[in-house]
């Protein structure tokens, strides 16, 4: 078997050990004769999976004890959705920071079944940095950013100041990768596909005051307040995911935790944005203090030089690097997952291919 260097943006590349002990879990779950997905999601072999993805999650991030969390379906793009229909009663309205098209879809979202406006936006400047202060419109429920965004590559360093309005975070593509401040949000939510697990699971991380505002009476499946009562059983969740999920955590706290991460995601960034700053060849998209950790958004000087690095860097088994069609040019993702070894090994590729081509 050989693997290939796996750049891609989501769903990515997991941890190998993790892939096998997903492989080694489908015949024959833990000796009950029954492989993982065979199991009901109601048994007692399945409930110890659940309890300990959560428990994983609540200590590698730090989550206070009176927030709930919850591993629903649907995506990030259900909770664009769900978030305002929990906390904004009809009256009401939220902020956005506009730093990119999944924020903008958010809002599209708020707009859709309640209000929302941005109060900042990158979206002339080709969203290339995100904003270091915001001032908040006055009268919102609650601040909405994109704590990652995963296709200019650009990242918050730290949440914004928002005063006492609450904030909601899409963390998508950086949770776990680094130290947060859980008790700042009323709610975090994060398709697990980049930095969890497979697609198909989503964690929603959601505070009292949130749990507070959900009416209660929505349909079941988008209620928040129904969904933890249920704890996230209402209805037959991914068990598969979860279970990939609680594997992807372990491998995280057998890195040293979300310090551990912290750690081996800075060298690895930093080592790619050297390269990229190194010489005049290889252009960065984000500006310098918005630069993210887990999505490295660059270009060759050319159009044409970037699909011919594209399509050698594939031949060669250097996969996903193609950037986003909005924004062009090459996206290398370099979540938790993606080895040492595999951004090491782009860097000499990059390097080659400019002293052939540049
Ligand atoms: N938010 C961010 C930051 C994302 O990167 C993505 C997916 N790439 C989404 C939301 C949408 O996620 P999903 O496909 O899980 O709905």
């Amino acid at each position: 078997m050989s693997r290939a260097h796996n750049f891609s943006a989501g769903p990515a590349v997991l941890p190998l050990s993790v892939v096998e002990q997903l492989q080694a879990a489908l015949p024959d779950f833990q000796g009950c004769g029954m492989g993982l997905m065979e199991l009901s999601h109601r048994s007692a072999t399945f409930d110890a999976v659940h309890r300990s993805a959560e428990e994983r999650l609540r200590r590698i991030l730090g989550i206070p004890e009176d927030y709930a969390v919850l591993f629903l379906q649907g995506g990030a793009s259900l909770q664009f959705h769900m978030v305002p229909l929990n906390l904004l009663t009809p009256g009401e309205s939220a902020d956005f920071i506009l730093t990119g098209v999944w924020t903008k879809k958010a809002l599209a979202e708020a707009q859709r079944s309640r209000a929302g406006q941005a109060i900042w936006s990158g979206e002339e400047a080709g969203y290339t940095s995100v904003p270091q202060t915001v001032t908040p419109s006055g009268g919102a429920t609650y601040l909405h950013y994109t704590t990652n965004n995963t296709i200019y590559g650009t990242q918050f360093t730290q949440a914004p100041e928002a005063g006492e309005l609450p904030l909601v975070a899409d963390m998508s593509s950086d949770i776990c990768s680094r130290p947060i401040d859980v008790a700042r949000h009323g709610v975090i939510f994060a398709g697990a596909q980049k930095n969890l697990g497979p697609s198909g699971v989503t964690a929603v991380i959601l505070s009292p005051w949130a749990l507070e505002k959900a009416s209660g009476d929505l349909n079941p499946m988008l209620d928040y307040r129904l969904q933890v009562d249920k704890r996230g059983l209402f209805n037959t969740p991914n068990t598969f995911g979860i279970y990939a999920l609680e594997r992807v955590l372990a491998w995280v706290e057998d890195l040293g935790g979300i310090t551990g991460m912290a750690t081996r995601n800075q060298a690895k960034a930093h080592k790619l944005y050297a390269q990229i700053d190194s010489t005049d060849f290889w252009s960065g998209h984000a500006s310098l203090e918005s630069r993210s950790e887990m999505n490295v958004a660059f270009c060759s000087p050319s159009a044409d030089l970037d699909a011919a690095f594209v399509a050698q860097a594939d031949a060669e088994g250097f996969k996903g690097l193609k950037g986003h069609r909005s924004v062009g040019g090459l996206r290398a993702s370099i979540y938790n997952a993606c080895p040492p070894e595999s951004v090491e090994a782009l860097v000499g590729f990059m390097a080659d291919f400019e002293a052939r081509r540049g």
